[in-house]
């Protein structure tokens, strides 16, 4: 009761704001079990983002779902209302130009939800299910990556694909690509997901995957939160690593780091053995940068003078790498420890059989004592190969010679790595500001191009952020999703994550940082590099045409198929809701 009054609230609300007429009976038809909050807080919540570029947009109200029915309820209660209101998902707000948002209509907050509001109504939304067996794992679309990484790790399992930061929505990230260090080997997220439960712009409530309604499940991935809700995804697991060894090493020329990677990259098909588990970098273009939020690695024992270095261009490139360990080190050589000391109590038993001599003992102490040096073998050996697997591959690149930085660490503390870096920036007041990012994607064959003319030329030698660079295999991303790649068969991301701070550094600012972007869109224009925006923006619809390409014409007819009302995750700005 207490819910239909705040929808009925909130719906009223909505009719004042567009000013449409009211028919009583169809708010009574609504029937929308969830918690809807018109609480000024969660109102305010949902309409920020990470970005803070756009100004706020308070929905009309919020809901928190605890389940697939809330959200379809809801959806189909906006499609079949005669004033009509927009529906958008919210996974943990961590767009960049209001994605997530919209005015005049109802914000599904889908994390979060097991703590929020949803809560007092004592429904949730489902935990993660793992199968160990198939290895795969059933989430809610609002789960956080982190959540369902601790999930699988009960079970000694964990997702393949990653992004560099987990406290993001398995929705929005799948609704986008989802992509880090391991898409050259297993494509982005994308690309391991065996099926969907999501809820089309009708309220309808559709399972899909290759087999099953599978036009729905490619168009949803990458889709842009265009034609449906994911209210369940089925995530692709392996064995989880324990450990892993994160190197990095600097480069002055942008032909051989480019080179370097795109050898590594290359090696995707080889066996696990012979290749790294992850493949990033980053470009540095000031010595303060070095020691920015994803560069703590470099420590400040360990400090790195740039100028000692003799940067081309006054630009430093720095390969980032890792190699998952299937096996615990620290375990392993605990492993060695107890063999040592297994070792150290048999010699001293056998000096005591030499003093009182009886033939069985003799045979009991012969065996112990070599199935125990077997053992202390075997783990040296197994050290042994991991590391030399590690420094052959190291052998075959071609950085700058003492550039070496390495560290061994938890696999959850390499994955979580970035949150790390969050909590410091929080504490300095830091975390909260504007965010004017981009991300592109660059074809391989004009990367050079990019960095004479980005890197080198626009950026100047000031950046207030990192910029990653790192490329992808095309053959592992699946040209039937709706995801927008270059018409190459490899492709680099760069991403621009810079902060806007205002502290009174002219390049620090918004407008600059702002301006500049578009400079670089604008000079890949003149330029003929064809990039593609990652998590794009654009505000026209022509934009939008191009940068589908042959894509679009599918987009298009989807959309009209499954969401024709254009309800669905209008702060995309791709289609303008039909009243
Ligand atoms: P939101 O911002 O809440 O939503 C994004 C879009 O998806 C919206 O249009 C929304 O309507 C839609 N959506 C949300 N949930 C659903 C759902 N359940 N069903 C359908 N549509 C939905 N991306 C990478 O690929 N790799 C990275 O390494 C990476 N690192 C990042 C680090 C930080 C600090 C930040 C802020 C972002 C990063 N991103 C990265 C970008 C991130 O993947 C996207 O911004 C993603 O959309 C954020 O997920 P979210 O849950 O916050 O989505």
């Amino acid at each position: 009761m207490a819910t239909k009054l705040l929808l009925t609230f909130a719906i009223c609300r909505l009719i004042v704001t567009v000013g449409l007429t009211l028919d009583p009976t169809e708010l009574l038809l609504l029937g929308v079990d969830a918690q809807l909050s018109v609480d000024p807080t969660d109102v305010k919540a949902a309409s920020l983002d990470f970005g803070l570029l756009t100004g706020a947009q308070p929905p009309l109200a919020v809901m928190h779902p605890a389940s697939s029915q809330d959200v379809a309820q809801l959806v189909k209660a906006a499609y079949g209302s005669n004033f009509g209101f927009t529906v958008s998902a919210r996974g943990h707000g961590h767009s960049i130009n209001g994605q997530a948002q919209t005015a005049n209509g109802v914000v599904v907050q889908m994390s979060g939800s097991k703590g929020g509001s949803g809560v007092a109504s004592g429904r949730k939304p489902p935990h993660p299910r793992v199968w160990p067996q198939e290895r795969f794992v059933d989430v809610w679309g609002g789960e956080l990556w982190i959540d369902v990484l601790r999930s699988t790790l009960q079970h000694g399992l964990a997702p393949k694909s990653w992004t560099d930061y987990l406290y993001l929505s398995v929705g929005g990230t799948l609704s986008n690509a989802g992509i880090s260090g391991q898409a050259f080997n297993h494509g982005p997220q994308i690309s391991n997901v065996h099926e969907l439960d999501v809820v089309t712009g009708k309220g309808e409530l559709l399972t899909c995957s290759e087999e099953q309604n599978s036009e729905m499940f490619h168009a949803v991935l990458g889709g842009l939160g265009q034609f449906g809700i994911i209210t369940r995804a089925r995530i692709s697991l392996e064995p989880a690593p324990q450990r892993v060894r994160w190197i990095r090493v600097l480069y002055s020329n942008f032909s051989t780091f480019t080179r370097d990677q795109e050898y590594l990259i290359s090696l995707h098909e080889q066996p696990a053995s012979q290749k790294f588990d992850y493949v990033e970098g980053f470009v540095i273009v000031d010595e303060g940068l070095i020691n920015n939020w994803r560069s703590s690695f470099f420590s400040p024992h360990n400090p790195v003078k740039i100028s000692s270095l003799e940067p081309n261009g006054g630009v430093l490139y720095c390969l980032e790498i890792a190699k998952n360990y299937h096996e615990s080190t620290a375990s392993t050589i605990d492993q060695v420890h107890i063999c040592t000391y297994c070792t150290q109590i048999q010699l001293s038993l056998w000096i005591t059989l030499l003093y009182n001599p009886k033939s069985m003992d003799f045979v009991f102490l012969f065996f112990g004592t070599l199935v125990i040096s077997f053992n202390v073998l075997n783990s040296k050996l197994w050290l042994m190969t991991e590391m030399q697997e590690v420094e052959s591959l190291l052998k075959k690149l071609n950085f700058i010679p003492a550039s070496v930085f390495t560290t061994d660490l938890p696999y959850v503390d390499f994955l979580d790595r970035v949150h790390k870096a969050e909590l410091k920036l929080r504490s300095k007041g830091l975390w909260e500001v504007p965010h004017p990012w981009l991300n592109l994607f660059v074809p391989k064959s004009k990367i050079a191009d990019f960095d004479k003319g980005v890197f080198k030329g626009i950026l100047g030698n000031k950046t207030s952020g990192p910029i990653l660079i790192y490329p992808m295999n095309k053959n592992k991303w699946d040209h039937r999703s709706s995801a927008v790649t270059p018409d190459e068969d490899v492709f680099y991301l760069v991403a621009l994550l810079r902060s806007a701070l205002d502290n009174g550094e002219e390049t620090h600012s918004l407008e600059y940082i702002t301006n500049q972007n578009r400079q670089i869109l604008r000079f890949c224009d003149e330029a003929g590099i064809t990039v593609k925006q990652y998590l794009p923006h654009y505000t026209t619809h022509q934009e939008w045409v191009d940068h589908f390409g042959n894509k679009w014409d599918r987009f298009y007819r989807l959309k009209m198929e499954f969401d024709p009302r254009h309800i669905l995750a209008s702060g995309q700005q791709i289609f303008t809701p039909t009243n």
